[in-house]
């Protein structure tokens, strides 16, 4: 019998372990190489003091059972017919100046609310409430790449969006704030800008609510690194391998064909095929030369308004499970300087819908400012002490706004953990402490890479930077494509 040929992959997060696993399946050997101790990359969750602080999942898109993304998360293992999902009726909460609405699972209940919050909107909210109802058609396409399709699949995908286009026609050049200004109400101003960061091209937040509201969002019981502990297992039972603490230092390239891996360990993994996960920057800037860098990519490295990136200063607390406003409410605050950016809105989210994140009597809270490139800089330049020092003074400086925003909290926030976007170039090597690709902005193009690169015949890129804006479905789904890619160019069955 031939001997079968190797995929090397680099990484052993979402997209990585999906790429090793969908490798098997085609029948290669396959070998994963992830610099941590565990698997997930961006997707896990960790303990303190006893407590299990969850640092992914807010949305899952692909939990409805029939579309093309939920076959992927079975076949990787991440969901499964019975999974359990958390049992929340609502996206989020705004507050604004004692009044507060809430975007529900329900649309027609949201809409009712929108309109008694705010009558003089009423055209606007009716407006967006059908455009999100359009939005519910922005299914992720997750069956094979772009390139593969074939007439029939542009048919059928167009007759099943048949509305979303007038939704990218109305929200897919304009920015969340610019939307927001089209609303009278202050508070339903807030409410537009409060989820995703205000650059983000609008249509975003309308395909995410959608998500939400359609059923196709759910959060699986258990949190996200138990999700990411599945995928590794099924990884493992069908035969492969994954090596931890085993940081890739370069990629060797010979006579156009990347021959293996060194490790930072000294060593040397032989690879026949290789599909490197991790994050694009330190992949073009340490493992190969920069030349090897796509132009898109390239493009958009350089241009830091119209291709920003999106992280978070994060602190968890633990609090009574008495406490209980609704899952995700943003509320006003002080105005506050994180990073280089000055906040005056941040959200509390309640982890108390799921077992694993209560503990005698408490649950997990977290709250998370959005921070971005310039904010990395602002962290990445303090001397270590004054690192530190920073981050303390926000922890209580925010403590102090939650307490003001929730009485009832007063003594009894435990803190558990903060971090910031350092800790994500730490763990992740993440560019900028991105935990997301580039932000769709109104001034930037959607990023779609098709994987390959000039000059390298065997290596096939995955992860979420070959698609912005990056997040689980594209991670999943890439690590898939690779391996259809793979298959495409051998001329064997893509259908894996
Ligand atoms: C707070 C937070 C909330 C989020 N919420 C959501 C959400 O609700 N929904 C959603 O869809 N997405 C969400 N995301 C984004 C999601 O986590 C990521 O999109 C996804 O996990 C990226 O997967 P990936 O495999 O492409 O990349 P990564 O997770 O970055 O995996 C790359 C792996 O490569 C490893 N690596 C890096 N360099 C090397 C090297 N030199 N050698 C070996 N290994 C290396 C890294 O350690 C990492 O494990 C969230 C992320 C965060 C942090």
């Amino acid at each position: 019998m031939d001997k079968k040929e190797k995929v090397v992959i680099i990484g052993g997060g979402i997209a990585g372990l999906s790429a090793g696993i969908y490798a098997l399946k085609a029948g290669f050997d396959a070998e994963i190489y992830e610099k941590n101790a565990i698997p997930g990359g961006e997707c896990i969750g960790w303990n303190r003091k006893g407590y299990h602080i969850d640092n992914c999942i807010h949305w899952l898109t692909g939990t409805k059972k029939g579309t093309d993304l939920y076959e992927v998360w079975k076949a990787t293992g991440a969901l499964t017919d019975e999974t359990e999902y958390a049992k929340l009726d609502s996206f989020y909460t705004s507050t604004y100046d004692g009044k507060s609405v809430t975007l529900w699972n329900d649309l027609e209940k949201t809409q009712k609310e929108l309109i008694a919050a705010s009558p003089e909107d009423e055209e606007e909210i009716k407006k967006f409430i059908q455009y999100v109802e359009y939005s519910k058609q922005c299914l992720f396409p997750a069956d094979k790449p772009m390139e593969m399709w074939k007439i029939a699949d542009y048919i059928s995908v167009g007759k099943n969006m048949a509305d979303f286009p007038k939704v990218l026609k109305e929200f897919g050049k304009i920015s969340l704030e610019e939307y927001s200004k089209r609303f009278r109400s202050p508070l339903l101003r807030k409410m537009i800008c409060d989820y995703l960061p205000k650059e983000y091209c609008a249509y975003s937040f309308l395909v995410s609510y959608a998500t939400m509201a359609d059923g196709n969002g759910g959060i699986p019981m258990g949190a996200s690194l138990q999700m990411s502990l599945r995928m590794e297992k099924k990884f493992k039972e069908m035969g492969g391998k994954i090596f931890y603490n085993a940081g890739v230092e370069k990629i060797v390239v010979e006579n156009r064909k990347a021959t293996g891996l060194q490790l930072e360990n000294g060593s040397f993994v032989q690879a026949d095929l290789m599909i490197p996960t991790l994050d694009t920057y330190p992949l073009f800037h340490k493992l190969l030369p920069a030349s090897y860098m796509p132009a898109e990519l390239k493009k958009a490295y350089s241009d830091e308004k119209a291709y920003p990136v999106t992280s978070g200063f994060q602190i968890a607390f633990a609090v009574s499970t008495s406490f209980n406003r609704g899952e995700t409410i943003f509320i006003d605050i002080d105005e506050l300087k994180v990073g280089k950016r000055t906040a005056d809105r941040m959200y509390v989210k309640a982890y108390g819908y799921d077992p694993i994140f209560v503990k005698d009597g408490k649950q997990v809270i977290q709250t998370c400012i959005t921070q971005s490139d310039d904010d990395f800089d602002y962290w990445k330049r303090l001397p270590e002490e004054e690192y530190r020092a920073a981050k303390e003074k926000l922890v209580e400086e925010i403590s102090v706004r939650i307490e003001t925003a929730f009485p009832e909290l007063k003594g009894d926030l435990e803190f558990l953990d903060c971090w910031t976007p350092l800790t994500y170039e730490r763990y992740c090597n993440a560019y900028h402490g991105s935990y997301m690709s580039f932000v769709t902005t109104p001034f930037g193009k959607q990023l779609k890479m098709k994987g390959k690169l000039k000059g390298i015949d065997n290596l096939y890129l995955a992860g979420q930077w070959t698609n912005s804006p990056g997040g689980l479905p594209v991670a999943v789904a890439s690590g898939k494509f690779a391996v259809q890619r793979i298959l495409k160019a051998r001329r064997k069955d893509i259908n894996i």
